[in-house]
């Protein structure tokens, strides 16, 4: 029966044959990887993987294309929001994460998976071509944010595979394209919830010099460093915020993570 794409589930089904080789021949999988797919949906990624995996677990929210996908014994289905999948529990280290995202929860999904980031080996994602221009910012450049400083001290990141809306059906109204993302191998130690905040404050207002927001946050941590706050927040490297946590005094506020 013909499947219906369902808007809520942000199901764009990727049909380009020439696309499809580029995303897998770029994720280049090995017979015995642990590999997880997010979102297989029909299978358009699914089924060339499988051709060259043993194994594949899928995460997948759409009950009708959870009950398509049983039928295949090589897959492990997953029938959960994928917000609520804790990846730790797939694999001890190694773990290589593909999937051609829902764009409507696409940056939650960046997030959540931050916390698995120790057991990953690497990560395949199509988003929204923008979105992938705001992880892989430069300073200085209007696409870097907050998404730019708390992907990039964790993950070296380069877009790989441009895909036109014509890739699609039904097509989305923006460009697509393919991230690799490559957790970092020695992080620095930092305390998540801190930097994470720290670096929040620092783009709530873009527009404003550091002083008025970054500065009064840091005057409540106590810090009394010589951080150049005449600057607005996109004009400071990641280097410089991840310095400027490793120099804040002892937080009381937010607890340490194991995130490095
Ligand atoms: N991989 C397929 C392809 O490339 O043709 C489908 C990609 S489609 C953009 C996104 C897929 O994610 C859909 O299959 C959709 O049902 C699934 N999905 C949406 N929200 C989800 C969620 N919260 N958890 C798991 N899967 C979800």
């Amino acid at each position: 029966m013909k499947h219906i794409a369902r808007k809520r589930f942000g199901q764009h089904f990727l049909v380009d044959g020439s696309i499809i080789e580029g995303i897998v021949n770029g994720i280049a999988p090995e017979a015995d990887d642990q590999m997880v797919e997010i979102g297989p949906g029909l299978g358009a990624i699914t089924n060339p993987l499988l051709a060259r995996l043993k194994h594949l677990t899928v995460v997948e929210l759409d009950r009708d294309l959870v009950s398509r996908l049983r039928t295949n014994p090589q897959l492990t289905v997953i029938d959960q929001d994928v917000l609520r999948v804790d990846f730790r529990t797939l694999a001890s280290s190694g773990l290589r994460i593909v999937g051609n995202l829902p764009y409507n929860i696409s940056t939650p999904i960046l997030f959540h998976l931050l916390d698995a980031v120790d057991v990953v080996k690497d990560q395949h994602f199509m988003l929204q071509k923008e979105v992938i221009d705001r992880m892989v910012a430069a300073p200085a450049t209007s696409a870097y944010g907050r998404l730019s400083v708390m992907l990039q001290w964790r993950y070296d990141m380069e877009n790989f595979l441009h895909v036109p809306p014509t890739s699609f059906d039904p097509p989305p109204r923006v460009d697509s394209a393919m991230v690799r993302m490559v957790p970092k191998a020695n992080p620095p130690a930092v305390s998540f919830a801190r930097f994470s905040e720290m670096v929040q404050v620092a783009f709530s207002q873009r527009r404003k010099l550091l002083r008025h927001t970054l500065g009064v946050w840091l005057a409540n941590q106590g810090y009394s460093g010589d951080f150049d706050l005449r600057r607005r927040a996109e004009e400071v490297a990641v280097d410089e915020y991840l310095a400027l946590h490793q120099a804040l005094p002892p937080g009381t506020r937010s607890p340490p993570s194991d995130m490095g």
